[in-house]
This record gives structure tokens, sequence and C-alpha cells, in this order.
């Protein structure tokens, strides 16, 4: 099929004159107006060449390729199951432009009105954790209040007095949905939307529960306990399933989702479950070696300087760093150490320097002033 020629239109035809061409010929064959199978065909194939030709992409496609994407392969796949009995359920969302009533008339889905009968599952909730450093590297327990919706107890979400009986909605006499007529230039159109009286479920309550005005839930402030684990990262989310809203109409609870936000600490930086300080020593610690205090995340710990030791050393504290969460293995604790060389020495340690360089044999000019003067 060549859609310009199915629609009578130049290939170079505007945007517009294809609209006006489809539109002339969508009314002359459109189903509610003209009888007999060859019409329902003609309509169809005009419509299929405008899904095609009234697309920018598809169109762009069409021209370059010959087809407009696999759907369109092999002519009339996805009109196969479209019976024109059917027209009057269709929900012909006419604000969404033409592209949406092949989607309803034609589309394998077959988008028809949504029906909101049934159980409904309630949000998720998210929300924020504020942690400190120790609070997540060794887990805590968090108590925070959230407002959510529950079930209302008084009705059990049923939002009908307890003991009042259902009857059938008058708005949609039951069906759930609302049917409205519209003109439109395909002839006038028969739309079904969900029945605002009754939300689509077809009965309203005689009488509506008193404690949550029919809505079958309540807002309610709750305080909830969050158990955090030892070793939970920045940025990580705990789900606490069924914590979020109540459904309705007895649909499952939604989800709380807990967003972890940790505050750096000033004394370690956390790299996973590792955790990195820096180490500064003294020129002759690095020279004849030191045994040194060094602050870890579980405490105090010794930490030998082998003699000569360079500046960038990186020692490793192994076992001394952040546990991994749900696991009894931890982390490593990695030192690097930094070698400063002493400023503005006495006049003693001068001398004693001096003597130094020349027991090493350094043939050296000192020099009187230190770098800053
Ligand atoms: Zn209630
Ligand atoms: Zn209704």
């Amino acid at each position: 099929m060549d859609p310009y020629k199915t629609l009578g239109v130049e290939k170079s035809a505007t945007e517009d004159e294809i609209k006006k061409a489809y539109r002339k010929l969508a009314l002359k064959y459109h189903p509610d107006r003209a009888g007999g199978k060859q019409n329902e065909d003609k309509f169809k194939e005009i419509s299929k060449a405008y899904e095609i030709v009234g697309d920018k992409q598809k169109r762009a496609q069409y021209d370059q390729f010959g087809s407009a994407g696999p759907g369109f392969q092999g002519g009339g796949q996805g009109f196969g199951g479209f019976d024109f009995n059917n027209f009057q359920n269709v929900n012909f969302d006419f604000g969404g432009g033409f592209g949406d009533i092949f989607d309803t008339f034609f589309g394998g889905s077959g988008r028809q009105a949504k029906k909101r009968k049934g159980p409904i599952r309630g949000n998720d909730i998210e929300i924020v954790i504020h942690l400190t450093f120790e609070e997540a590297v060794f887990g805590t327990t968090k108590e925070t209040p959230i407002s959510h919706y529950e079930t209302c107890e008084h009705c059990k979400g049923m939002g009908n007095e307890p003991g009042s009986k259902m009857e059938t909605c008058p708005t949609c006499n039951g069906t759930g949905q609302h049917i409205r007529i519209q003109r439109t230039p395909l002839g006038s159109i028969q739309t079904a939307g969900i029945c605002e009286t009754c939300d689509g479920a077809g009965q309203i309550p005689e009488k509506k529960c008193r404690v949550c005005k029919g809505e079958g839930r309540q807002m309610k402030e709750e305080s909830i306990k969050i158990k955090i684990p030892a070793g939970i990262h920045d940025q990580a989310a705990i789900r606490l399933s069924g914590k979020g809203e109540a459904g309705l109409k007895g649909g499952p609870a939604g989800d709380l989702f807990a967003h972890i936000s940790v505050q750096p600490s000033k004394e370690f930086e956390r790299e996973g479950e590792n955790i990195r300080t820096t180490l500064h020593i003294h020129l002759l610690q690095a020279v004849l070696g030191d045994e040194v205090e060094v602050n870890t995340i579980h405490g105090p710990v010794q930490l030998k300087i082998p003699a000569g030791t360079e500046s960038d050393t990186l020692f490793k504290l192994k076992g001394h760093g952040v546990p991994k969460v749900n696991a009894t293995t931890r982390g490593d604790h990695f030192v690097k150490v930094i070698v400063d060389v002493p400023k503005n020495l006495g006049k003693k340690e001068r001398e004693l320097y001096k003597e130094l360089a020349k027991e090493a044999g350094l043939d050296i000019k000192p020099q009187n002033k230190g770098i800053f003067g």
C-alpha cells in the first residue's frame, strides 16, 4: 500500500494537506455513515495510511524505508481483531489527536475505557532518614512519625456505614461507566468514561461511613520504627512492605521507602566498606621507624612504622573498616603516611643535622633562611 496514493496526495504534500485529505475521505467512508463491507475496508485503509503519513516520525521512516516500522509490515496486521460491532464501546480520546483513534480502534492492546472497579493498591511513601556517620557504620533503629492513609477501621475500608446496604448507582445505572455522545469530524461517537459518582464501581452505599465519609481510609499519623543495618551506604533505600498508603476497596497497601542520607565524618573517609585516613609523621619517625596510635572506627590501634618509610606509603589495618551489610565481614582501614619535613630548626638541631649530613658523606651547602624566610 502506498499511503500517499491511498489518501490521494502528492509525496510532497504538507501536513495540513494530508490531514485535510484524510478527513475528507474518513468522513466519506466512515462506518457510521456508509454501509457495506467495502467501505469498512476502505476506511481501514485510509486510516492506516494516515497513521503512517500523518505522523512525522513514521512518515520520515516510510519515505526512507518504504515502511513505517515492524507494526506496519505484512498488511493489516494490527487490524485483525477489529470489530465494528464494538464501535460503541471504545474510548475515543479526542483531545489526544488522531493518533489516539487508531490506538483505540485498531491497536493490539485495544485501549478501552478504564474500569476502576475492584481493589486499588495504595501509593508508596518516600521518606528520608538522616544518619550520622557512626549510625550508618554500626546500625541503629530510627523512629519517625509518618502521615499516611490507613484503612478505615469503622467500615473496614468498604466506605459504607456498617449494616447499610449497597445500591445501584443512579448516575450510571450500575454500569460504572458514563456514556457521552460527541460530535466529531468523523460523525458522532459515543465515549465511555468512568462514572464519577461511583468511581466505576456501579454501586454506591446507601449510607456512607460516618468516620471516613465513604472513602474507606483515613489519614493517620503513625510512629514507625526502622531498623538500620550496620554498614548501610549513603543513598541506599530501605523498603518496608505494606507501610505505605492503605489500598482502596480491599487493595493492598503501598510500600514505604526510606532513603538514607549519611552525614560525612570529619575524621574518617569512607569508601564502600573501607576507611581511609591520613597520618602525618616527623621525618625522624620516617627515618628511624616508630610505633604510633591510629584511631579507627573501632577504637585506637597500634601501627608499626618501619624505619625508612617513604611519604605516601599506605598501611592496611585489616578488618578495621565498615561492616558489610547483612554479613559478618568488615572492610579495611587504610592509613596513608605523609612524612613532614621539619621547618624552623633550633640552633642546636641545625648543628646536629649538619653533623648528620657530614656523617652521611654529603657535601652540602646549607641555606640560612627557611623557604618562608
Ligand atoms: Zn469508613
Ligand atoms: Zn456510577
